[in-house]
Order: structure tokens, then sequence, then C-alpha cells
């Protein structure tokens, strides 16, 4: 399948890219990865008449350790997450979730920025993000804005970003020692969207839940916080009760869409089934 004629643009800094954008308006679409751009475009869902490309601004690529935070770049492909020092050693959570995302190719292309900017609730790092409490930075003609995963995703393909904004990088808060973690991700086969999957942040206290993050994917219009999960967990020791308790808070929010990986109660399941296995394997890992 052929896209639609579009004009291309390759402008060198996010400046220029940000004045592309003022001057093309809603005619223009940025171009990262291209591995969910084009088919949209291929199958006619998106026909922007002007693509502008990211792929030679070197300010938005890379990994880095700012403080208690690590920045990730939003051209930074799944590849580099996967084998970042950095971000094994400091949030491992994003390097081996990036391993269950689609195969090899989509891998060395697909970008993080791109993943989240896209909206697609059946995309891996919005639950990511909001497991790891992650901050986006968005620029536009007015300067640079933060803005935090939560009040990032709106709706299916909808999201905080303005038409005349780049998201620039991701902030990831470092994990405190001790820290627990994992995504568990249900899917058909080798490279496919998740049926349903959860990604859990905790820590340990005590032999009790001192914090935790909880984040649901492909079972709503957006990437899920489960915060009646986590307060299920939150002041509990760790039993199966408990963990019961928490998968049984996350399927009371999901709200999945019936199709070909399976229908509602199924995914309902699922996304408990995740829930209840990723808790139990960042509570191994928690120290
Ligand atoms: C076969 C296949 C399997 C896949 N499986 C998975 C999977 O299991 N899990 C998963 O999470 N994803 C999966 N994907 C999607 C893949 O990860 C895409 O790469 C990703 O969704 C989009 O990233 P991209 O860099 O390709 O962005 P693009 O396709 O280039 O862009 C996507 C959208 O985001 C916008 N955009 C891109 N970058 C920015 C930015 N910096 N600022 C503002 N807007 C921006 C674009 O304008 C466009 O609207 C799969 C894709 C394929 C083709």
């Amino acid at each position: 399948m052929i896209p639609p004629v579009f004009d291309y643009h390759a402008p060198k800094t996010v400046g220029e890219a940000i004045t592309l954008l003022g001057t093309l308006g809603q005619d223009a679409k940025l171009l990262a990865g291209g591995h969910s751009l084009l088919p949209m475009m291929k199958l006619r869902f998106a026909q922007p008449a002007h693509l502008i490309d990211l792929n030679r601004i070197p300010e938005l690529r890379g990994i880095c350790e700012d403080g208690a935070d690590v920045v990730i770049g939003a051209m930074t492909v799944e590849n580099a997450l996967i084998t970042s020092p950095v971000l094994q050693a400091k949030v491992p959570l994003l390097s081996e979730a990036a391993k269950l995302i689609a195969d090899p190719q989509v891998r060395n292309r697909g970008t993080i920025g791109g993943d989240i900017a896209h909206g697609d609730p059946a995309n891996d790092h919005p639950a990511l993000a909001l497991a790891c409490d992650a901050s986006f930075v968005l620029e536009g003609p007015n300067g640079r804005r933060t803005v935090k995963a939560d009040a990032f995703f709106h709706g299916t393909y909808v999201t905080e970003l303005a038409d005349d904004e780049i998201l620039v990088s991701i902030r990831v808060p470092a994990f405190a020692p001790g820290t627990g973690w994992a995504y568990e991700k249900l899917k058909r086969k080798t490279g496919d969207w998740a049926t349903a999957g959860a990604a859990v942040v905790l820590r340990l206290s005590g032999g009790s839940v001192s914090h935790a993050r909880i984040a649901l994917t492909n079972v709503g219009a957006t990437a899920l916080r489960a915060a009646d999960a986590e307060t299920a967990l939150i002041g509990q020791p760790l039993s199966e009760a408990t963990i019961a308790a928490a998968a049984a808070a996350a399927m009371a929010i999901t709200d999945p869409a019936a199709d070909l990986r399976g229908d509602v109660e199924y995914k309902t399941a699922m996304a408990g089934e995740m829930l209840k296995r990723a808790i139990r394997a960042a509570a191994a890992r928690a120290k």
C-alpha cells in the first residue's frame, strides 16, 4: 500500500521544527519512527499534506542522568532503551519492558516519544510511564512545559500535546534502592500488542507494601492508572488475599473493547491475571 502524496521537511533543530509546525498548521504531522503514522497514512486514516521529520535533530536522542531523574530524548529508539546502561541501572523496568514491544525491526526505528505521543491505549509506554511516575517535557512556540504522565492521556489518540508542540523528552525518577518492578504483557504472538498488560513499581518496608504504582495497558480508552489497586496494597503485608484485592480493584476500572484479541470478559480477567503476576514478580525483586 502506498501513502497519499505529502511534502517532506527535515528540520535540524527543535526550534526549526516548531516554526514549521506553526507555519504549516494542521496540515502537518511530525514523523518519528513512522511505525504508527505510516500504517495510518497507508490506510488513509491520516492524510497529512506535510511530514516534519524529527530524525535529523540530534538533541532529541539519548539517555542521561539529571539529578535524581533519568532523561530520555523523545527520539530514542526502543533498542537503545534495551541496551542503555543508565536505564538498566536506574529504571530497569523500561529496559526490560522494551524487549516486549513489537519486534527487532520495529524496535530499531520506533521511538519512545512516538509511542507516547500517538496516544494509542494498546501501546506499552503509556502504562509504563504512569507506573514510573514519569513526566513529559513539551516544547512549543511559547517555550517548554512539563506534564505528568497522569495528566497527559485524555482519550484514544488524544493527548495533552497541542498541535504546535513537540514531545522533547521523558523524565523518569530513578528507582529508589530496593524498588521492585515488573511488566506482565499477554500477547497472542511475538510482535503483537497487548491483549492486556500490567506495570507495577513497588517497595516493601517491614514486610508491608510502602509504595505502589500500578498501570494497565489496552483495557480502556487510555492506559489506566489503577489507584484503587495501589490503595489495596499500600500498608498491607503481601499475601495472596491482598494481591487478589488489588486485582479486583484494577479489573473494576477496566473498559476494554472487544476485538480479535478477546471479548470484554476475557480481557478484564486477563488484566487481573497480568496484575497478579506483575505484583508477585515485583515483590520478588523488592529488597
Ligand atoms: C508490527 C508492529 C507491532 C507493534 N507492536 C507494538 C507493541 O507491542 N507495543 C507498542 O507499544 N507499540 C507497538 N507498535 C508501535 C510502535 O512501537 C511505534 O513505533 C510507536 O507506536 C510509534 O512510534 P514511532 O516513533 O514509530 O512514531 P510515528 O509513527 O512516527 O508517530 C506516531 C505519532 O506520534 C506523533 N509523534 C511522534 N513523535 C512525536 C514527538 N516527539 N512529539 C510529538 N508528536 C510526535 C506523530 O506525529 C504521530 O502522530 C508496533 C508497530 C508495528 C508496526
